[in-house]
């Protein structure tokens, strides 16, 4: 199974190939077809296991059609536990999507909320957020997340741990529930993958 065959579009296989990944990961080849299906995922896996591409490279293609400059609406959120996580996943956003005009921004807490404020009012499609600083940014308005297709929840269960859930119940409150598609990844499931 080649990325190409996953159904990936030629500026993300450039990326791919300029990073010198060969092949898809296991859970990659499992996740990605069931993420451009559009259907609904709870995945478990580990890092080291190619996850973040399982769902960051899925994303890309969703929106690759879609990004236009001017377009100022969140399309895809993803949220972690910790801020180190949230930049590692805009990392690979960065470079995954290095042939893509998508544009993306991080925001956590722990850090002054101006300077992330600015960055989210030249737009973002992608954002990467933990949920105390995701939640004061949409009850400040100043993220819109009406047209959000695509919400993951990276490192679910270590979110729960952190006490999270109130947070991102709130947060899953004000996306348009019946147009977003859900990714879920855990550590806790052992080799379970649902659609
Ligand atoms: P992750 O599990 O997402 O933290 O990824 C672990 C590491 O594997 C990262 O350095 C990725 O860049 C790398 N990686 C992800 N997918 C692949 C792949 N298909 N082939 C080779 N390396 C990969």
């Amino acid at each position: 199974m080649s990325f190409k065959e996953l159904g990936l579009s030629e500026p993300i296989l450039k990326s791919l190939e300029e990073l010198d990944h060969s092949k898809p990961s296991e859970i990659q080849q499992q996740a990605i077809p069931v993420i451009l299906a559009g259907k609904n995922l709870m995945a478990a896996a580990q890092t080291g296991t190619g996850k973040t591409g399982s769902f960051v490279l899925p994303m890309l293609e969703m929106l690759i059609e879609k990004a236009k400059p001017y377009d100022k609406n969140v399309h895809a959120l993803v949220l972690t536990p910790t801020r180190e996580l949230a930049a590692q996943v805009r990392e690979n956003v960065h470079k995954y999507g290095k042939f893509t005009n998508i544009k993306s921004t991080v925001v956590y807490g722990g850090a002054k909320i101006f300077p992330q404020k600015s960055k989210l009012q030249s737009g973002a499609s992608i954002l990467i957020a933990t949920p105390g600083r995701m939640f004061d940014l949409l009850s400040q308005g100043m993220i819109d997340v009406t047209h959000l297709k695509m919400l993951v929840l990276d490192e679910a269960d270590h979110m729960l741990d952190l006490g999270f859930i109130h947070d991102i119940k709130k947060i899953i409150g004000m996306t348009p529930a019946y147009k977003t598609k859900f990714t879920l990844f855990s550590n806790l499931f052992k080799n379970k993958l649902k659609s």
